[in-house]
């Protein structure tokens, strides 16, 4: 079938999503030879030993077929007691559920299929990670972006007057992508509490739980959590930063009993599972020890902020190895005209426009080594000072 022949049967819902952002930052990287890249949303360590070594033991005894769409029993069991000790949940309790999606982005696109029906809304944090405006037109739901400029934080103060009785979840991600910001724990506490007395699910995306720095660390040392003593939370976790895995695909879900079990009937439609032999080998992942790579993160995140924050306003990352500078109103110039520049300098960034309803912000990942980390700060610094055009 050509090209033509097939267009007029495309449905509205690819018509209405726009991936052109992204495809932007990958073109701009292509097209350099010798890129100085800070663009990366993945982490820059290999997978730990004994997660490898699960993987491969499960593929070599022919553990290769699907799993229950729960995820496989020895997995599923080792995230039950990770958020018993970390969240305080009584994990017997069976008005709990915990499943194993494929990756993070898995948990977001069944919670949201199992939550939403057209017209429906749900509250996403501005700036989002990619993901979350294109769960409207996946779902037929709205999505309401809520502004937490300039400081990003997604307060119960913010997000209250957008809750109307079309709401059916706000979605909070802590750390956040592209701006690293952790809430604190009785920012999570008020969310959470809103969420309730108003009878909207909260959904938090934690995919970088485990990247939190000493500052923004909870009561508990743990990163806040709104799920924290509170399984009435739908808590998505991912396994693809943390261990340096996002090719394998896991991730999971936890939380109401009654909205897990309709996620797995989802999977089973969908996905079927996450891929198998990788969730033997994620069965080992709690045991890594993460704090000398987590304190590395932390160190090359001082570095951004000492840098950056003479010359142009950054929040402090907490968490995650994201940060998002605003392009100083002076140089008169959008967070994609200052990407495009920078590009001439061989620094790759994304513009703030990518994951925003403004273009006035850029996002840099810290997910590379400290040399070329330091490489492309010096360039940064000179252009936000204007000493480099
Ligand atoms: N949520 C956030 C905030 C993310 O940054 C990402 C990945 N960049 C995802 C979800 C999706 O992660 P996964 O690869 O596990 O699907």
């Amino acid at each position: 079938m050509s090209q033509s022949s097939v267009e007029h049967l495309l449905s509205r819902r690819v018509l209405e999503m726009d991936g052109s952002g992204i495809r932007r930052a990958f073109e701009l990287g292509a097209s350099l030879k010798d890129p100085i890249n800070l663009s990366i949303g993945q982490p820059d360590f290999p997978v730990p030993d004994a997660m490898k070594d699960g993987a491969i033991a499960a593929i070599r005894d022919d553990r290769n077929g699907y799993s229950l769409s729960e995820g496989v029993a020895p997995l599923n069991r080792a995230i039950r007691n990770h958020l018993a000790h970390d969240l305080g949940w009584d994990i017997d309790d069976p008005e709990i559920g915990v499943m194993v999606t494929s990756g993070t982005s898995g948990a977001l696109l069944l919670s949201s299929l199992a939550l939403l029906d057209p017209g429906d809304e749900a509250i996403v944090p501005d700036p989002w990670f990619v993901i979350y405006p294109q769960l409207g037109p996946l779902t037929g739901g709205r999505i309401v972006p809520c502004d937490t400029y300039p400081d990003f934080r997604m307060t119960a103060e913010r997000v209250e007057p957008l809750i109307t009785d079309r709401t059916k979840f706000v979605l909070a991600n802590s750390p956040g992508n592209p701006t690293g910001v952790v809430l604190t724990e009785r920012e999570c506490r008020d969310l959470a509490d809103l969420c309730r007395d108003r009878g909207v699910q909260l959904v938090s995306d934690e995919i970088y739980d485990e990247f939190v720095f000493e500052d923004a660390r909870g009561e508990t040392g743990a990163c806040p959590s709104p799920g924290r003593g509170d399984p009435g939370v739908l808590v998505i976790r991912g396994f693809g930063k943390t261990y340096g895995c996002t090719g394998w695909r896991l991730g999971c879900a936890a939380g109401p009993a009654a909205l897990i079990a309709q996620m797995r009937k989802l999977q089973q439609f969908t996905f079927v599972c996450a891929p198998t032999p990788l969730q033997w080998g994620a069965a080992a992942a709690y045991d890594a020890d993460l704090s000398d790579l987590i304190a590395g993160y932390q160190r090359r995140r001082d570095r951004v902020v000492g840098m950056l924050s003479p010359h142009t306003r950054v929040s402090t990352p907490g968490g995650a190895f994201y940060a998002f500078f605003e392009v100083p109103p002076a140089l008169g110039i959008s967070g994609t005209t200052f990407v495009e520049r920078a590009v001439a300098h061989r620094v790759l960034l994304v513009a703030g426009g990518v994951f925003s309803s403004r273009d006035t912000h850029v996002r840099l990942s810290f997910a590379v080594p400290e040399p070329v980390l330091d490489e492309g700060l010096e360039v940064l610094a000179g252009m936000l000072s204007g000493s480099l055009v």
